[in-house]
């Protein structure tokens, strides 16, 4: 093993105990967590690495950087999850790689996933983003509570994209446990709508503890995996 290999292998041997512990205190059988490896601002390498130490699923936030990586790693059985901010003129070019797209947080996004999807003809798992922050929250990421519905109807109704369920943020400045209990509810609503649209991504290296006891499947986790990144802006 080389310093780096042994290093993400510390890191995720970490973030899965504590995967464990939560999910045990929650009374939750920890296989019913997964683990999505958030890989942006670190090489291929480090990528390759992660798939040797057995991760399926990898986390990307910008469109870029992400088409890149999956073209260097295209020979590994990887999952990639587009996780980031979504210009509506890039959503065709994301779904052309893209497993899973966890970001969908408006109606303008649907058509080009649904093209993108078409293209490469494999079906794209959606994800929508809910926002937990104020209304009014300057730069808020993620669709309203109420305009879900709308937002599921067009994702079903595309006939290359998967509606499997509904991904969020906790707000900067909250406590992560109020945020992600008002998740819990949130999704309680959206699968009673749609039963088969049971995941929920949530948590991150910082929150997945509670994210966890909140009903998560699957956990986005970045730097507790990989170390810290450059800071972004
Ligand atoms: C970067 C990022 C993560 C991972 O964050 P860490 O704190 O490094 O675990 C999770 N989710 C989203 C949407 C991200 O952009």
């Amino acid at each position: 093993m080389t310093a780096r290999s042994e290093e993400i292998a510390a890191g995720l041997a970490a973030v899965r105990e504590r995967i464990e512990t939560a999910a045990d205190k929650a009374g939750r059988a920890p296989e019913e967590i997964g683990l999505v490896v958030v890989a942006k601002f670190f090489p291929a390498s480090d990528v390759r690495i992660l798939a040797d130490l057995g991760v399926t699923d990898v986390g990307e936030n910008r469109h870029q950087e992400a088409q890149a990586k999956a073209a260097e790693c295209a020979d590994l059985a990887l999952r990639w999850h587009f996780i980031g901010r979504l210009q509506s003129n890039k959503a065709a070019a994301v779904a052309s790689y893209a497993d899973v797209v966890e970001s969908v947080d408006r109606l303008k996004l649907v058509g080009g996933l649904q093209r993108g999807a078409h293209e490469r003809s494999h079906p794209v798992d959606v994800l929508l983003q809910v926002s937990l922050d104020p209304p009014d929250r300057e730069g808020r990421a993620g669709a309203a509570p109420e305009d879900l519905p709308a937002l599921a109807s067009a994702v079903e109704e595309a006939g290359m994209l998967h509606l499997a369920g509904l991904m969020a943020v906790a707000p900067l400045g909250e406590d992560p446990d109020a945020a992600f209990a008002r998740l819990a509810e949130i999704r309680a609503e959206f699968v009673g709508q749609h039963p088969a649209a049971t995941r929920l991504s949530a948590g991150m290296s910082g929150d997945l503890e509670q994210a966890i006891a909140h009903g998560a499947t699957h956990v986005r986790v970045g730097s507790a995996v990989l170390g810290s990144r450059p800071p972004v802006k």
